[in-house]
């Protein structure tokens, strides 16, 4: 927190200095662009960090400017609780629209438009509601920021918003330098992953809608403070696209680069217009273009890119060794089976995959599933993992009955998954996918902004990255690693959560023989000493003789044979199922 502070006074100290240094009309046009800026952010906030598209961040800054301007005219004193009231009314509006519209887990698309359709009929609302929002003209007159009886002078106003913008800033700042934000990162792009690790995905994205909403909602009573007047065309389609403009050209996932983008757009804009106001609007489409062509990332992560500056990098969480072991199979779960999945029947269509699959594991065993490409695995360890539903047939994994839980559910219960092409979140380090896991199964939002960046991770998941050398390359983005870690990491990040089930599909893809024999070891071992329950799916029969209690053959859509690894080679069937298919 001494870091927030020190950031909060010196972005003070230097909006103060700004201001002094500019003329008034100067520091009045900075104050108005460090507004937007922040608008900005709020929607860098919500898009740029967790990935949702909203083209309506001008809903709760609008109804937030409304509000603030309707608490102005009344009473001109209560300058401070206005600016409260703007953001609780800003994130109310936001958390309605976030559990109305997320929960049913639209596109990227159908929330861009849904948001901006919204916005833009609170334009309409607004000009045609009269008695309360002054309609077509708006509210005017607004007086300005004031406490005990009196108002700020223009001067003084200009500096004091360009100080709460810069706070507010700085507040988003802090927020996404903590825990959430690399988790923020993670939803955005996995949320598949993140899902699989114990995240309440759609739960987070609703909290970070609604911060967004507050932070905007902010920006919208220094708005009406600011220009002392609101009309309808706070909602319009303008400045809903030019706040997705100034985000873009900035850098989205950074939060210096939307201020800089509004500032240097805004000011550009202020300037230029005297002279060429009929070309500006061209200009504007053409500096979009140019920057989805040129930078698609924007220009502050173009420029950190370009000179390696360290800023690019972000704060890595430090892996510790947990004391106590996630890593077991815990009492109350031994009571019943491990999982028990009778008679699945799943259907994609008129595709019948799985047709009456029965599947069961009663103690701890290291079981391997085999059979032809399409046979039904990858979706059978779908089913185990929560990742999807069957049509038929019961599913209890680890004591718990399955039916219409979410993927997270199965994890914060203990089952880990590795998927069969990794998913990894690809721009965070090893470290942080690895802290992010062992996050995963015990995390509310707020929690993660109040934890610290210590990450306790169970022994097995620590020895799987010594072992395999990613404890070296711990700040390498996980996106350019090589197949073969990326394998290894995704199944350290499996044991890293609460692991009491361990799913994995394909583990030795992409490894030579060598290092799966040593995976086959290491499995063993991870098994034995902690009475691990492991499934997995493979293909190449030297690394299931090497690690498999038992293996079970799907082909057909059901359970062809079920033995040790020797009946399973001399079984007829399943040497007829393999003709002609190496291994
Ligand atoms: P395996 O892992 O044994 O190779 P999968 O479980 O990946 O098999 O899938 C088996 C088959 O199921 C695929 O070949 C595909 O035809 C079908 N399938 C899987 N997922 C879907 C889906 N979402 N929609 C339609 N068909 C699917
Ligand atoms: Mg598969």
């Amino acid at each position: 927190m001494s870091r927030a502070l020190t950031v909060g006074a010196v972005s003070a100290v230097a909006a103060i200095a700004m201001s002094a240094a500019l003329s008034g009309f100067r520091a009045g046009q900075l104050s108005l662009f460090l507004i937007f800026a922040v608008l900005a952010v709020s929607l860098d906030f919500v898009w740029g960090y967790t990935g949702i598209l909203s083209l309506g961040q001008l809903l709760p800054f609008g109804i937030a400017a409304y509000t603030a301007a309707k608490i102005a005219t009344a009473a001109p004193s209560l300058s401070v609780p206005a600016l409260i009231v703007a953001a609780i009314v800003g994130a109310a509006i936001a958390a309605g629209v976030g559990v109305a519209m997320l929960r049913r887990r639209p596109t990227a698309v159908v929330v861009g438009l849904l948001t901006l359709v919204l916005s833009l009929t609170l334009e309409q609302i607004a000009e045609q509601w009269r008695d309360v929002t002054g309609g077509f003209n708006g509210l005017t007159g607004v007086p300005r920021i004031g406490a005990f009886g009196t108002q700020l002078p223009d001067a003084a106003q200009d500096i004091g918003i360009s100080v709460l913008a810069l706070g507010a800033i700085t507040v988003v700042g802090v927020l996404v330098s903590r825990p959430i934000g690399a988790v923020l990162v993670g939803i955005r792009s996995n949320e598949r992953r993140m899902e699989a690790l114990g995240y309440d995905t759609v739960r987070i994205k609703i909290w970070a809608f609604t911060v967004g909403g507050a932070v905007a909602g902010f920006a919208g009573a220094l708005y009406v403070y600011r220009t002392s007047f609101v009309s309808p065309q706070i909602f319009g389609f303008a400045l809903a696209t030019n706040v997705v403009l100034w985000t873009l050209v900035g850098g989205r996932g950074t939060i210096v680069g939307p201020v800089i983008g509004a500032l240097a757009i805004n000011f550009a804009s202020a300037t230029l217009a005297d002279v060429w106001l009929q070309y500006w609007t061209l200009a504007t489409g053409v500096i979009f273009v140019l920057v989805v062509v040129v930078m698609p990332h924007g220009l502050v992560p173009s420029l950190q890119r370009l000179f390696r500056l360290p800023t690019a990098r972000r704060r890595q969480p430090r892996l510790v060794r947990s004391d106590s072991h996630a890593v077991t199979t815990s009492p109350s779960v031994r009571r019943t089976a491990i999982f028990e999945a009778v008679d699945v029947e799943k259907n994609f269509g008129f595709f019948r995959l799985l047709d009456g699959v029965t599947l069961t594991m009663d103690e701890p065993e290291l079981r391997c599933l085999i059979g032809p490409n399409g046979a039904g695995k990858s979706t059978l360890l779908d089913i185990l993992g929560g990742q999807q539903g069957c049509q038929a047939g019961t599913v209890e994994v680890l004591g718990h009955e399955c039916t219409g839980r979410r993927p997270w559910e199965f994890a914060r219960h203990g089952v880990s998954r590795k998927f069969q092409s990794p998913q990894l979140i690809g721009d965070l380090s090893v470290a942080a996918n690895v802290a992010i896991a062992a996050w995963g199964t015990r995390s509310s939002p707020w929690s993660l902004v109040r934890s610290s960046w210590n990450a306790h991770i169970p022994q097995p998941a620590l020895e799987i990255l010594e072992r395999t050398g990613l404890d070296e390359l711990l700040e390498t983005p996980a996106g350019e690693l090589s197949h073969g870690d990326k394998q290894w990491l995704e199944i350290a990040m499996a044991a890293a959560g609460e692991c009491r089930l361990l799913l994995l599909d394909e583990p030795t893809a992409g490894m030579t023989v060598a290092e799966s024999l040593d995976a086959a070891a290491l499995l063993r071992e991870l098994h034995a000493e902690h009475r691990l329950p492991i499934v997995i799916v493979e293909h190449d029969m030297a690394f299931i003789r090497a690690v498999a209690d038992r293996v079970t053959v799907l082909a057909r859509g059901s359970v062809l044979a079920d033995g040790t690894v020797a009946e399973i080679e001399s079984n007829p069937d399943v040497h007829a199922i393999y003709s002609g298919v190496d291994g």
